[in-house]
């Protein structure tokens, strides 16, 4: 064991794995710009008079450093939303509801751009779900594996009826040459490079296909991104959000990231609550 050790070392390989070596070195929050502000009860209408409040919540996106490779988690708003041209590319009422502030330096290139990385470096662009807030920008990466659940690309192009009107899946996100991308298409957990540190995790009941992000990073912190799985803290104190396919799976996707939270001592990270992205947003967590 010993000999097989020495020359292990003298050709520089190690008999064991090395966890440093596989370990996130960072993970960023930032924001597609902000929503609102309007009263919380647009978004969750289960919320009672005396705790409803005016917010404005971003829009969380998210980039993992791994050794193998830059992750992007959402793309956030279509860029042609920006600078007040959200009604060319979104419904009217849309636009007028969630009010986007979104400049041109908020969309995910320029965000890239800003921590020193370019579009053509991301190796794969992890999608929570089809919503206009989250896939808007799959196009600026042609180049990446595009990672999302399988049922929710069912329903990004044929969405429930009751789902249908109200434009929050707009299809010109995932038109034309996003048909041809190279989809990780998912049924369920994943974990993406083989690893334990980014592993996928299924959220469905926002949407028919949701997922969420678990990431180990090298300082021994596990983050939860639980993207539009929870939107705020209201939801975690048992307010649904308005805006369900399933409340049933829904509240399941919930009890399941609390669960994650307490058993593997895990920081949750909600898709949209103005509290959080304040301390938090922003910055890197390590
Ligand atoms: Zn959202």
């Amino acid at each position: 064991m010993r000999r097989l050790g020495l020359v292990a070392a003298l050709l520089g390989l190690s008999l064991l794995p090395s966890p440093a070596l596989a370990q996130v070195k960072g993970v960023y929050w930032t924001t597609s710009g902000f929503f609102g502000p309007f009263n919380i009860q647009g978004l969750i209408p289960s919320i009672p008079k005396e705790k409803a409040r005016d917010v404005t919540i971003p829009v969380s996106m998210w980039i993992i450093d791994h050794p193998k490779g830059l992750v992007v988690v959402d793309t956030g708003n279509n860029n042609a939303v920006v600078d007040g041209n959200c009604k060319s590319h979104w419904v009217a009422g849309m636009c007028d509801f969630l009010k986007p502030s979104q400049k041109r330096d908020d969309t995910i290139d320029r965000q890239l751009q800003k921590l020193g990385y370019s579009v053509d470096q991301v190796k794969a662009v992890i999608t929570s779900h089809a919503h206009l807030d989250h896939i808007g920008n799959i196009k600026m990466f042609p180049k990446a594996v595009h990672v999302i659940q399988k049922k929710e690309l069912y329903q990004a192009w044929w969405p429930e009826k009751f789902q249908r009107d109200g434009g929050a899946f707009v299809m010109a996100d995932f038109d034309g040459p996003a048909r041809d991308f190279n989809y990780l298409e998912l049924s369920g957990d994943y974990d993406l490079f083989g690893d334990g540190s980014v592993i996928v995790l299924s959220t469905p009941g926002h949407t028919l296909g949701h997922q969420s992000v678990k990431v180990q990073l090298a300082s021994g912190k596990t983050i939860v991104m639980a993207q539009d799985a929870i939107w705020m803290k209201e939801n975690m104190e048992g307010y649904p959000a308005g805006l369900n396919y399933s409340v049933k799976d829904y509240n399941d996707s919930i009890t399941r990231l609390k669960m994650v939270r307490d058993l593997e001592n895990a920081e949750l990270y909600y898709g949209h609550d103005q509290d959080q992205y304040k301390a938090g947003g922003g910055k890197w967590l390590r």
